[in-house]
């Protein structure tokens, strides 16, 4: 085991992985810039170093620093969270390279995953479900136009480096195509520095199913279910629930038997999510994630498992902790992401949260790394923190939340609460009617 983690991230997920290593007796250094030296998990970290300024790419982004301060502060592995340096093939191979442990899957896997035309071949290769599309990448106008139509319209022209829901275009009819294939091509260029892009049938009604894997980089793997992200945002994630409202256990015992098999030939080590769409009964693979997701407390809840246990055991060599066959599902976990902005224009509200004051009770989670009188800096995402509840079904699952949205109180900033107050009571959120577009129609409407 571990005697020492470094947690190269910020906000909740810092604390998150902070409270990890406490339970199993890790001591852990905490990196900030100077625009987060007031941050929960840095108060609370046993040591704590300040990497660089504020932006991004000269603090929480720059390897040299991050390896520095490692080696001053002899930490043996590094926890990247999600974010940040977390699908960086490139940093995984340098702490290599310093004897530091990556808690996270080998470079190889990160880049074939990161990767998205490299990343379909391979589970295509692996026997799971991908959408039609185009053979890998497309450069030409023309190829474009027979591909598409060989998919029939409408189509989807996605960035191979894509991420966060950027870099993609929607052709609706072959008039749509030239535009938006170009129009991809040049924002995925200025956006990742790669202009690759492939094309794929656009799916007009599915829903976001993605299972968790965790592999131990020895063959063997498990999967702990399903989580349902259909309720989103311009393509990011807002409400994530399991298990899936549209799922019965055949089909989650089946997607989730593709996905360990394949995590286990692979040969993949660490925690992971398969994405899928799903439509009319049928699964179709999008991407994988190779780290930690946002959502991971929502299948904790549901499993009694810890995933950031899991990701520190297996990297340490010590194994997964349990058996496919010692995992059970029980209950129903959804979870909100508060962000620090208006709950209708979705504009960004930094600035000084004067009261917070989290909810409790039975099945309730809040995982946040803000406090009273904590200053949100305006350099960073604007998620401040998660409400996750679990109750015994669905139906006790809402009821539970509902309260808790009530209880909630974060006061100085705009904050998105009061959109899952609206949502908590809505018929079809209740009904668990809902698809990818669902919330953007909501919101429209509104
Ligand atoms: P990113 O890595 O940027 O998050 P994904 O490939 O995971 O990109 O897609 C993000 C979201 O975009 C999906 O959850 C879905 O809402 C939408 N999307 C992606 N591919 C398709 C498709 N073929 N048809 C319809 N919607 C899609």
């Amino acid at each position: 085991m571990f005697n020492k983690i470094l947690i190269a991230n910020r906000g909740e997920i810092a604390l998150r992985v902070l409270r990890a290593c406490r339970e199993l007796g890790i001591q852990t250094v905490a990196v900030h810039s100077t625009a987060d030296s007031e941050a929960m998990h840095v108060k609370l970290a046993d040591e704590s170093v300040c990497i660089g300024p504020p932006a991004s790419r000269e603090s929480y982004l720059n390897i040299h620093q991050i390896v520095a301060a490692c080696e001053i502060t002899g930490a043996d592995a590094i926890h990247p969270g999600y974010g940040f340096l977390s699908e960086n093939a490139k940093f995984a191979e340098i702490l290599e390279a310093h004897n530091i442990a990556f808690i996270g899957p080998r470079a190889e896997h990160i880049r074939i995953m990161g990767d998205k035309i490299e990343a379909k071949r391979t589970a295509l290769r692996l026997g799971i479900p991908v959408v039609p599309g185009s053979e890998g990448g497309v450069t030409d106008p023309d190829e474009a136009k027979k591909i598409a139509a060989d998919i029939g319209y409408p189509v989807i022209i996605k960035a191979a480096a894509g991420g966060g829901g950027r870099g993609m275009k929607v052709a609706k009819s072959e008039s749509e195509l030239k535009t938006a294939f170009q129009t991809a091509r040049s924002e995925a260029g200025a956006a990742f520095g790669d202009d690759a892009v492939y094309i794929e049938k656009y799916l007009a009604k599915p829903r976001h199913i993605e299972v968790q894997v965790v592999g131990d980089g020895q063959g063997n793997a498990i999967h702990l279910g399903e989580r349902d992200c259909s309720l989103q945002r311009r393509h990011q994630k807002v409400w994530e629930e399991a298990n899936s409202p549209a799922l019965n256990s055949d089909a989650r015992e089946k997607i989730g038997a593709i996905c360990s098999n394949a995590v286990s030939e692979m040969g993949y080590g660490g925690a992971g999510t398969v994405e899928f769409l799903y439509e009319n009964g049928e699964f179709y693979f999008i991407e994988m994630n190779t780290r930690l997701q946002v959502e991971h407390p929502v299948t904790e809840a549901i499993t009694g498992i810890d995933l950031v246990h899991e990701q520190i055991r297996v990297a340490s060599g010590g194994g997964l902790s349990v058996k496919q066959s010692e995992i059970e599902f029980q209950g129903h976990a959804i979870e909100c992401r508060i962000n620090a902005e208006n709950a209708r224009t979705f504009v960004p509200s930094p600035g000084t949260i004067t009261h917070f004051h989290t909810p409790g009770g039975l099945g309730v989670r809040v995982d946040s790394g803000v406090y009273s009188g904590y200053r949100i800096p305006p350099y960073y995402d604007s998620l401040i923190g998660k409400l996750i509840v679990h109750g015994r079904n669905r139906v006790e699952c809402l009821m539970r939340l509902r309260r808790a949205l009530d209880e909630f109180v974060v006061d100085g900033i705009d904050t998105t609460l009061p959109l899952f107050r609206d949502l908590v009571s809505d018929k079809d959120i209740a009904d668990g009617k809902y698809d990818i577009h669902w919330l953007e129609n909501y919101l429209a409407d509104d």
